[in-house]
């Protein structure tokens, strides 16, 4: 009886769990892709690869992990969130990059963005504003082996000079105008895809064409306001 009892446990706690844990957040990922971001038609199957590859319950803070992959945004500490997997997606698509440009992203957050960014083959360049979130999301994107994403620690309205242009720029904090440096670091052809506006919030698309710049609207949306330099412009 006693033995029995003692192998159950040891089978419990054992490997054998941790690979069926495993395997449940591959099949929770997989159901993410197909009903919260493909069946609404976000269509680069390198967007889609990405998001079936980066572990985003690793993301957030372990009391939400069983979220991990609900169809919201969650809380990842110091009042801010970690997006709804859909837009990461849609935002993802919106940049049109390919594997090999270097991208600037805005708002690093929990690092979960620039992981399928960097999933998707870019060079990723990411500034956050706090200075524990940088930190934390530095550490956690080694630890996962995203080699391929530098972490830079303050405002990024001036962008990132010494690494542009860069082929696109997500902003992931909204400002209530558009950050000029952002524009001036894009490279020829290169997207800005930034969420302008306070309470209302407006997805936006920027191109820079040869003939100037273009813009388009995509969908509301409601992220964090960007903070710091943004909020002294007139
Ligand atoms: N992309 C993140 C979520 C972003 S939440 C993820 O995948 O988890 C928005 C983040 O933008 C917050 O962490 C906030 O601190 C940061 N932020 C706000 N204003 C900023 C600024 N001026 N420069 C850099 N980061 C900023």
């Amino acid at each position: 009886m006693t033995l029995l009892a003692l192998a159950g446990g040891f089978w419990g706690c054992g490997g054998r769990g941790s690979a069926d844990d495993e395997q449940r957040w591959v099949e929770l990922r997989e159901t993410m892709v197909r009903t919260q971001i493909a069946a609404r038609g976000v269509r680069d199957p390198n967007v889609l690869a990405a998001m079936r590859t980066v572990p985003r319950h690793l993301f957030v803070p372990e009391d939400v992990r069983p979220q991990a992959y609900a169809d919201h945004p969650l809380p990842i500490g110091d009042g801010q969130t970690i997006s709804q997997p859909y837009i990461v997606g849609l935002m993802s698509e919106l940049l049109a990059v390919k594997p090999g440009d270097s991208v600037l992203e805005i708002g690093t957050g929990s690092g979960y963005q620039a992981a399928v960014l960097a999933a998707m083959g870019c060079q990723v360049y990411t500034i956050e504003i706090r200075e524990a979130l940088a930190r934390s999301a530095a550490d956690r994107l080694a630890a996962l082996g995203y080699t391929s994403v530098q972490v830079r620690a303050g405002d990024g309205y001036a962008g990132w000079p010494e690494a542009a242009p860069f082929a696109g720029i997500i902003v992931t904090a909204a400002p209530e105008r558009i950050p000029q440096p952002l524009v001036d670091q894009l490279a020829p052809g290169g997207r800005l895809v930034i969420p302008v506006g306070s309470f209302y919030q407006q997805l936006k698309v920027l191109t820079k064409e040869a003939g100037g710049l273009s813009q388009r609207d995509v969908i509301p949306v409601r992220f964090v306001p960007m903070t710091g330099e943004i909020e002294k412009q007139p």
